[in-house]
């Protein structure tokens, strides 16, 4: 079925994922802050609205994208009393556990439909229509944007309830934080010993240390062709947007009461890499500062 589409938060993510509701034939009225995020969204078909409030008006389901959950929550309190009756209320953003759920909270009561829909796949999913969605909300909710979603994504997940996609995204983005540095220490240690790369590659990829951070995002060049590494750490997922996810994953520990001290140990890690400078670049260049690059040796 093709709806009408109210898209807040249209940059690196947002702008080609309501490219790809258009080509999938929904209408996409879409607004940002920024110009720049305008111009592109609207050379893709987006029609440009005037305010959030403008972009939601007519919308059958409304998607937002947007750097942190304090913004999702101005922005969701923001449009509450404009979002059409019977309408689907998703936000799509990487935030924390509490704030979706706060989110879904101002939406309670009211005959609105609220998911919490986090993706994973970066912004290369996001231009191809590949990305993972991992949603919170009611079951029937969920069967009824599925299809939805799948003009954006391939795999479509229900997590559970209110929160429960947002829970799914940084507990396995804390794996994979943990796990590339598992991987950057075993090449480290590996060069240490006098082991190719090549070796212990050809190892751990076919056997118990086989894992995604080795075998698709290969933190060293040569065995996994297009992995950063290959171009001297160019994102990929940059380190700054891991730092964001492992602090969330910690935020959600605390206040859970969870023990996650390799998740905790892995956090400081990167925030040293991100503090010398290397936000900017692929995570897997951690392993540059685990093998002391940046002190010279
Ligand atoms: P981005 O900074 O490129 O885009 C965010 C957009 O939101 C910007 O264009 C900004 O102008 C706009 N914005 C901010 N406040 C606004 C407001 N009040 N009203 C309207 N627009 C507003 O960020 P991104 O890379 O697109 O990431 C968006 C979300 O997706 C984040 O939560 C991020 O963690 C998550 N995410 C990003 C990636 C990635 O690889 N970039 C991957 C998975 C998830």
């Amino acid at each position: 079925m093709k709806s009408a589409i109210g898209f807040i938060g249209l940059g690196n993510m947002g702008g080609p994922m309501a490219a790809n509701l258009i080509k999938a034939g929904h209408k996409v009225t879409g607004f940002d802050l920024a110009p720049a995020s305008l111009e592109a969204a609207k050379a893709s078909g987006v029609t440009i609205a005037a305010s959030a409030i403008d972009a939601v008006a007519n919308a059958d389901i409304v998607l937002t994208m947007l750097p942190n959950g304090k913004l999702v929550l101005d922005v969701w309190e923001e449009i509450a009393p404009h979002v059409k009756t019977g309408a689907f209320v998703i936000d799509s953003s990487t935030i924390d556990v509490d704030s979706a759920r706060k989110a879904h909270a101002i939406f309670a009561g009211t005959d609105k439909i609220t998911l919490d829909a986090p993706v994973s796949g970066g912004t290369m999913g996001a231009e191809a229509a590949t990305l993972t969605f991992m949603v919170g909300g009611p079951a029937a909710a969920f069967a009824h944007v599925e299809s939805f979603l799948q003009a954006m994504g391939k795999r479509i997940v229900h997590c559970g309830d209110a929160g429960a996609g947002q829970a799914a995204k940084i507990c396995n983005n804390m794996i994979l934080g943990i796990s590339m540095i598992g991987v950057a220490e075993a090449f480290v240690l590996g060069e240490k010993l006098g082991l190719s790369h090549e070796s212990l590659y050809n190892v751990a990829s076919t056997s118990s240390g086989q894992c995604w951070a080795l075998t698709t995002n290969c933190p060293v060049p040569g065995p996994v062709a297009n992995s950063p590494a290959n171009r001297d750490y160019k994102p990929g997922f940059m380190t700054s947007l891991m730092l964001k996810d492992m602090k969330l994953s910690q935020a959600a520990a605390l206040s859970s009461g969870a023990s996650t001290p390799l998740g905790a140990e892995a956090t400081q890690l990167f925030d040293l890499f991100e503090k010398l400078g290397h936000g900017n670049e692929d995570f897997s260049a951690i392993i540059r500062f685990l093998r002391g690059d940046h002190l010279g040796k």
